[in-house]
């Protein structure tokens, strides 16, 4: 009898999911349908350039519909509200339920505000391509603004956290700010870009070399960094620090933490700390129909430690939940989940950039990491390319 596939998330981890689960089932074996919020795949790796107007939103939005057209995938575009992993269905906001016999969970993850007072209601956050146009939006406002009131809070930009989105927004801030106070005849000399980290030093997955380099680079380029400073509260456009000082700023953008999508989590699944927890085939140790991919999952290294939600795992997870359920459907054997890490690459803005290649010892800066980023990214595109051509 034909199974009902039913991928929730079109990121990473449910379209490289659903293309593999397409590759590996007919027409006739499964039906597949893929659910996402919005009608676009993402390529949320790309955000900081979208948020500072340096790429096309048509670049990093790709519509799912064209993308799936004539791969016998269903679309439907809509917001999950439930998930009945008892009764086997999931439910939209729009009233509409759907039945499933395998199930991918793939809804990624949240913004995590850590409980700190202020901070949701007064931030702007990077998760999205709207967050991004947001906050590109937002930006060229507040330069605007500045022009006419010469209000310093307009012209003072605070990013939260120093993880690999803060750091990349700030780059490009910091590259097309410049372009932007020209448009309005505003001095850039005017204008403050902070970078508030917790810890005592932005990327700590870099060496210190590397974290030196790119800590002159944006510093040379007008950035301050203020690292060892906890955001400990917001209220309105008064960002407050661990040692007390304040900040006046209309601009704040929270990129401080992640968390487990809270569907995933309260769906009644296997979690740890909100996100589900899986075995070696990425099936849920609670739910063996439920199989994840991508941040919402917590996979184990195997000395222990989880892996950080990132969106190489969410591609590899993808692809091989989508022939486990395969090989589940036909009573075959599922196959063991290995990740393999190509490494870690940071862009700095237009020109520079830092990385770190898998497991080699090689470090990369300045131009061959920034052209290494851009062809990670043409391979993302081109490998789906090729599992596009590939399902029958
Ligand atoms: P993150 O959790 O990696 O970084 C958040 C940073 O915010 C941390 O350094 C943390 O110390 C800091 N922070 C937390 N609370 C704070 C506070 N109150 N005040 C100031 N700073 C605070 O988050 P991220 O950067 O969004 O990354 C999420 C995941 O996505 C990671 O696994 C990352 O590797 C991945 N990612 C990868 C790339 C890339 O490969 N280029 C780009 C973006 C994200």
């Amino acid at each position: 009898m034909r199974k009902e596939i039913l991928i929730l998330g079109g990121g990473y981890g449910g379209l490289l999911s659903a293309l593999s689960a397409r590759q590996h089932l007919t027409e006739d074996e499964a039906t597949i349908t893929l659910i996402n919020r919005v009608p676009s795949h993402q390529i949320i790796t790309e955000l900081h350039r979208l948020a500072a107007g340096n790429v096309a939103e048509k670049a990093v939005a790709l519509p799912l519909a064209k993308l799936l057209k004539g791969k016998s995938v269903n679309v439907v575009v809509g917001e999950v509200q439930t998930i009945d992993v008892a009764g086997k269905r999931v439910s939209l906001g729009d009233g509409t339920s759907y039945r499933y016999d395998n199930l991918v969970l793939a809804l990624g993850s949240e913004t995590n505000y850590f409980g700190i007072p202020g901070l949701q209601e007064n931030s702007l956050t990077l998760k999205s391509v709207a967050d991004a146009n947001r906050v590109f939006n937002h930006v060229k406002d507040r330069i605007k603004a500045y022009a006419a009131s010469k209000n310093k809070a307009d012209a003072t930009f605070v990013i939260g956290g120093g993880g690999l989105t803060g750091v990349e927004l700030v780059g490009e801030l910091a590259d097309e700010l410049p372009g932007i106070c020209r448009q309005y005849g505003v001095d850039f000399a005017d204008v403050s870009i902070s970078l508030v980290e917790a810890m005592p030093t932005i990327l700590p997955i870099f060496s210190p070399e590397l974290i030196q380099r790119a800590t002159s680079s944006l510093e040379a380029r007008g950035v301050e960094f203020l690292t060892g400073l906890a955001i400990t509260e917001v209220n309105g456009n008064v960002v407050t620090l661990k040692d007390g000082r304040t900040i006046e700023t209309n601009t704040l953008v929270w990129t401080g933490g992640v968390q487990g999508s809270s569907l995933v989590g309260s769906c009644g699944i296997e979690v740890n700390r909100g996100r589900a927890t899986v075995n070696e085939y990425l099936q849920s140790t609670s739910h063996p129909e439920v199989f994840l991919a991508g941040d919402c999952a917590v996979v184990f290294a195997p000395e222990g430690r989880p892996y950080p939600p990132t969106a190489q795992l969410a591609w590899q997870m993808g692809e091989l939940a989508g022939a486990n359920i395969a090989a589940q459907i036909k009573n075959a054997k599922m196959d063991t989940f290995s990740p393999v890490f190509s490494g870690t690459l940071a862009s700095l803005g237009r020109k520079d950039g830092i990385g770190a290649i898998g497991g080699s010892g090689i470090e990369l800066k300045g131009t061959p990491a920034s052209l290494m980023k851009k062809a990670s990214n043409a391979r993302y595109l081109s490998h789906i390319n090729g599992l596009f051509s590939l399902a029958y």
